[in-house]
Formats: structure tokens, sequence, C-alpha cells
């Protein structure tokens, strides 16, 4: 077939704007100066690139964006497609008047997921588990990189939501329940932007970042629906300004600091306690976007909406898109119907019910962007990058954050770390599944059971460690004579409203993993791995488990894993969401006045055999700890810690104030949430 032919007379030589030397200010200026009504609100247009074809489209609606979201058309499989794919539209949007680079964007929330073969990063919820922000924004480099190596300059990360129920199927996509926990591990900005590493957004591995889900959207109450679809996802978030401002708005204030470049309103509603109003779409809520985001925090960028998100506000679509646009959304996410879009916008502008002065800060916040990015001078994939794409420097980031965002819960008799002479007993759902331990938003937006990308299971992991490795997913090899058996269960993959408890969904194991678990544990020595996303109720159960793991979705690495099972790394991560004993206990949190969780926020065993550099925290901590069990009196927890206080005690000679640096125990328990009884005791150990 012929090549299509562009009729469109170019009017760009030479003009201010293209000079790459100028202030980005003032070129965003003079090109704002000489664009359409059209042609900027196609700016604000944001398509589906299945939606557009070929192409054409992009200069027959001077779109400004396009995607490849969740929900979207398959998407190619191969880096070089992908380029190619991408460049083509570029191509097409340099035969547009002024030769407006699109900014495309992408969905890349544990590295680059759209990518068959990329580099695939623990879920956030294990990189919450990790406590080390500096590895966070590790991850965050090693997305950007493999994402622009592509042609895609756009990543719609990270979630900053703050989870406060883990019935909400998005739990996976937060770093944690609590707030200060969510704002040191946004790090990955940084990573993502580049901003202060001595790399920058228009360098080729770096992306623009999207802090999401504009806000609240990790606090909806479970049953609470608008829309009848969903029972928590796109709920309703029921807060007092105080409370939401302390709990939900805590991360965006670093975020913006931090420059991050755009911001995604959320779908769930508002309702703001006092006000009156009763629960408003986030899409609508102009005193939010216009009046905290963009007033109070001075955030700068651009607000792009949610996939249709404009749709779920009441009204017709002419009365969306300008209570939309003038509560403060910049772009908006249409991706089948931005013609709509495009033309309601124009008549609500000649209308007079949006301001053509909205429309110009608008399209200022968007073309910013776009030559911070240096889109105009580079609009085309740089295949440079290509090789780096799950290369092995990528992988190791994605090794250590899987490693680090491991949690032992559980370890009665040292079970673990294994050692590679004992006769492992290996069983269970998630042993030996690359779809399972990567999760929702793995090559789909659903993510998929199965060998759907190339990486390590868990079980591939651990027979490079095992001299004796036997594996029977279902428990049904003969199970006598080992020295210890390894049951990996949990979750299998969803995204977004199909992961609500309540729709398909629950926190228990499956038939087949309890009977797994039950097997094994009856018959040896065990260590359960939990691969999920979220807590799973483990309940009764607890007493038969020797060793447990809390693995989250530790996406293509399995090594990370294996690393602190056979100790070639310590356990380090700490629970960043409240482990409930209950589904009756839920919504439960740190900090609720009655707080008797199955463990607490913050808990983890460490196998660290050495008492490393900044030791003092470490033995503060188990100071902490056992104050705490003392507190705890008589229940299981309590015993529990006081047992594995006192047995360190005793071993190492540590005196009742903690005052001894002491060398190698092997179990420490790393829990930081008493603050009173962490400042004593830091006190205490500084005075010896
Ligand atoms: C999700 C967003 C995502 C968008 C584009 C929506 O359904 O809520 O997090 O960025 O789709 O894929």
């Amino acid at each position: 077939a012929p090549a299509e032919t562009p009729q469109v007379v170019i009017d760009a030589h030479g003009l201010p704007y293209l000079n790459s030397k100028l202030p980005v200010k003032k070129r965003v200026a003079d090109l704002l100066s000489r664009m359409s009504l059209a042609e900027k609100t196609g700016q604000m247009t944001q398509a589906e690139r299945g939606a557009v074809g070929t192409g054409a489209d992009i200069a027959a609606d001077d779109l400004g964006s396009l995607l490849s979201g969740g929900g979207s058309t398959p998407t190619p499989n191969t880096a070089e497609a992908w380029a190619k794919m991408i460049d083509s539209f570029q191509l097409r949007a340099q035969a547009t008047r002024f030769q407006i680079p699109i900014v495309y964007g992408v969905d890349a929330v544990h590295g680059h997921n759209n990518l068959v073969g990329a580099t695939v990063m623990p879920h956030n919820i294990g990189i919450g588990a990790t406590r080390n922000p500096g590895l966070a924004q590790r991850t965050g480099a090693v997305t950007a990189a493999e994402v622009r190596a592509t042609g895609i300059p756009w990543d719609f990360a990270p979630c900053l939501c703050v989870t406060r129920d883990e019935r909400w199927g998005r739990s996976y996509e937060s770093f944690g329940e609590d707030p200060a926990l969510v704002e040191s591990m946004e790090t990955v900005v940084q990573g993502l932007q580049g901003a202060r590493d001595g790399r920058d957004l228009k360098d080729d591995d770096r992306v623009l970042a999207t802090a999401k889900h504009f806000v609240g959207d990790g606090g909806t109450a479970y049953g609470s629906s608008t829309t009848g679809t969903y029972t928590i996802d796109q709920g309703v978030t029921t807060a007092t300004r105080a409370q939401l401002e302390a709990i939900h708005l805590a991360p965006y204030k670093s975020a913006v600091d931090r420059g991050v470049g755009t911001v995604m309103p959320s779908y769930s509603s508002l309702d703001v306690v006092g006000d009156g109003l009763g629960p408003v779409r986030m899409h609508a809520r102009a005193d939010m976007i216009n009046g905290v985001l963009k007033k109070k925090l001075g955030f700068d960028g651009f607000v792009i909406s949610d996939w249709n998100g404009i749709d779920q506000i009441p009204g017709d679509y002419a009365s969306d898109v300008r209570t939309s646009v003038n509560a403060g959304v910049d772009m908006v996410m249409a991706p089948y119907a931005y013609k709509d879009f495009h033309a309601a916008l124009v008549q609500e502008v000649r209308a007079g019910r949006v301001s053509e002065k909205r429309i110009d800060d608008a399209v200022s916040r968007i073309l910013t962007q776009k030559f911070r990015l240096g889109l105009f001078e580079k609009p085309y994939a740089d295949a440079s990058g290509a090789s780096k794409i799950g290369s092995a420097g990528h992988r190791a980031v994605a090794r250590q954050a899987a490693a680090e965002s491991q949690v032992l819960l559980k370890n009665l008799g040292s079970v673990l770390p294994l050692r590679k002479s004992q006769r492992v007993y290996v069983a269970g759902s998630n042993a030996d599944d690359i779809g399972n331990q990567s999760g929702g938003w793995t090559v789909t937006w659903q993510g998929a059971s199965g060998d759907i990308t190339p990486g390590t299971t868990i079980l591939e992991a651990m027979r490079g460690n095992s001299a004796r490795l036997t594996y029977s997913k279902d428990a049904s090899e003969p199970l006598t004579g080992y020295d210890v058996g390894v049951v990996v269960v949990g979750e299998t993959p969803y995204a977004e409203g199909v992961g609500d408890v309540g729709n398909g969904h629950d926190l228990e194991l499956s038939a087949a993993d309890r009977a797994a678990v039950d097997k094994v544990c009856a018959a040896m020595k065990c260590a359960v791995l939990i691969v999920s996303g979220r807590p799973q109720l483990i309940g009764d159960r607890l007493g038969e488990i020797d060793a447990l793991v809390a693995s989250w979705l530790p996406g293509t690495e399995g090594d990370g894993v294996a690393d602190v099972l056979y100790g070639k790394r310590a356990f380090t991560g700490r629970l960043p969401v409240t482990w409930p004993k209950s589904e009756a206990q839920l919504p439960i949190n740190v900090g609720d006045a009655a707080y008797d969780p199955q463990f607490p926020y913050g808990w983890g065993l460490t196998t660290l055999t050495k008492v490393p550099e900044g030791g003092a925290a470490t033995l503060v901590a188990l100071g902490a700890a056992a104050r705490a069990a003392e507190r705890a009196g008589a229940d299981d927890r309590g015993r529990a810690l006081v047992g594995q206080a006192r047995l360190i005690v005793q071993r190492k000679g540590i005196t009742a104030a903690f005052a001894k640096p002491f060398a190698d125990a092997d179990h420490l328990l790393l829990t930081g949430h008493y603050g009173e009884a962490v400042r004593k005791l830091t006190e205490a150990y500084r005075a010896a």
C-alpha cells in the first residue's frame, strides 16, 4: 500500500520555540501565541493508540498524547516493535503545523511491565517492605531506562496510595498503610525523572512520572460504591480535612517538592466531613485539584485524568468536560471517545463555559513538560538503550529488591535459612509460576498465571541452591524422609476492581493451598511462603507452620527470594501493612485504638548474623520489641516475642538495659513503631 502523504504546511522552521537554547518559559509562550484553539485543545486530548489506527488521526485532531493503558488493545511484544510503533506516531506528529511531538504514556508500575522480557520489579507493597529509599530510587531508574529505550517518555507511576484496607484490590500498588512510609518511598520519582541524581528528564534513560491517584484512593470504605460496579475500588473516602491531610495528602507534598511532572486524579469520590457536599468525584473537585494541589502545594506540572475518569461525574458529557477542566484537569484520558472529548471542549470554550485562560494554562503546563523531556529535539526512540532491557545489571537491582522485600514473620527453631545439604520438599501453587509471582500489570493489565515472560521462578532459584530438592506442586509425592518442606502459596494475578474481596477474590488461601500446607507441615518442619499482593489469613494454621514469610509479588527475579531463603542475604524486610487475624478485623491499621493483629505493622524477623553498622538501632528495636512483648502479656504473639528476646539476651549476655553491643545474634526482631520505648533504649544504648 502506498504510504500516506500528509497534506500539511509546516510553519515551524526557524521559530523561537524550536530554539533549545531559549528558556522553556519563553519557548512555551512563543508556541502558545501561535496556536489555534483546536490546536490547543488537541494538546489536552489523550487517545488510546489502537483508536487512532495508523496515526493519521494525530494530525486530524492535533492530538497531544497517546497511551497504552491497562484496558488497551494488545501492545507490541518486542522492544523494537514498541519503538517502531511510537516512532511512527511521532512521525505523524511531525507532520502537523507546529511539529509538536506527542507524549506517549504507559503504566510501568513495576518495571517496564508492558514488555515481554523486561525486568519486572516487586510490586510497590514489596518495595515498601524493604524500607530502603535508595533501592526504591534505583528500581525507578531501571524502569525509566527500559521504558525510554522503547521510545516512551511517560510513566503513569508511582501510585502514592496509602492503603488502609487490604480488601482493596489495588493494595499491592501501595507502598504501605503508613503515610510516612509511602512518603519515604517516593524517591522512586527521582529515579524515574532523574532529578538530583545528575540525570535529567531529557536524558534517554529517564521518564516523566505520575503521582496517582490524587487523593484518597487507598481510603475508600469497603462496601461503598457510587457506580455499583465495585465495592471498594473507585468507592468513597470519607475523611475530615485534617485526616485527609495527615494520611492521604502527605505523600503528594513531597512528590510535588521533588518536581513530579504529572498527577492523576483518583476514580474515587471524596466525602469531606463537614463540608456538606457529600461524596464528590475527585475529577470534579476543584477545591482539591486547583485549590490544594496546584495553589497550596504549588504543583506546576500537568494533571492527567484517569481512563474515562471524567465520565463518572454526574451530568451529561459536556458537563463532565467543563466540570473536570475547570476543576484543574489539564489533559483528559479519553481513550476511545477522544473525538467527542475534543469537540465538546472546543464547544464549551466557544460558549464561554471554559475560559481561554484556563486552556492556556493547561496547554502551557503540557508543553512545559514536553520541552523538559527534550521531545522537540529528540522525538524518536534512542535504540542505544534497548540492549539494557532485561540486562544482568537491571535484573540485579530487581533481585536485590526482591530479597529485601521478603518479610520473615515467624521462624521457630531457626528453620530458615535453609542449608544446601538439606533434603528439601517444595510444594504449592506459587512455587514455579512467573506469572503468579509477578501479579497484575504484567504483560497484560490483569496479568496471568504461567510462563508469560522470561525470569526465574522461586523453585528454579531454589534448585540452584539445594543439592537435594523434590518438587511436587500438590504435595502428592511421598512425604517421608525430608529435612524441611517449603510450601509456596498465595494469590493468582488480578488488577483493579476484580481484586475486591467479594468480587471473585478473598483473603483466604485456596483449598489446594491449604491442603498443601497441611500435608507438608504435618509431615516435616516447614516454611510457608505467601506470594500475594496483600496479607492472607493464616488463622489457626499458624500453629502448624514453623517459618512464615510474606513474599509479596517479587517479580521476575526469584533468585532474590532464594538469596534470603538460603542465607546469602539476611531477611530484613518489615511489614508495610498490618497483617490481620481475620476479615472481621478489617480495616485494621497501626495506631487503631483496639489493635490486635496477627502481626503488627513494622513486624519482621531477621536472620542477620552480625550486627551491622548502625547496630545500635537494631539492638534498640529488639529492646523495644521486648518491652512491647511484656506489655502484650499473655497472648501468643507476646509470648513468642518475650521468648525470642530472652533467648537472645541469654545467649549473648545482653543486660536488661540492652546496653551492651553484641556480635552475632541470629534472631533479631526488627520492629520500630513503639516510639517511646525506642527513644529510651536509644538513649540507654548511647549512654553505655
Ligand atoms: C487506572 C490507572 C491507569 C489507567 C491507564 C486506570 O484504569 O486506574 O492507574 O494509569 O487506567 O491504564
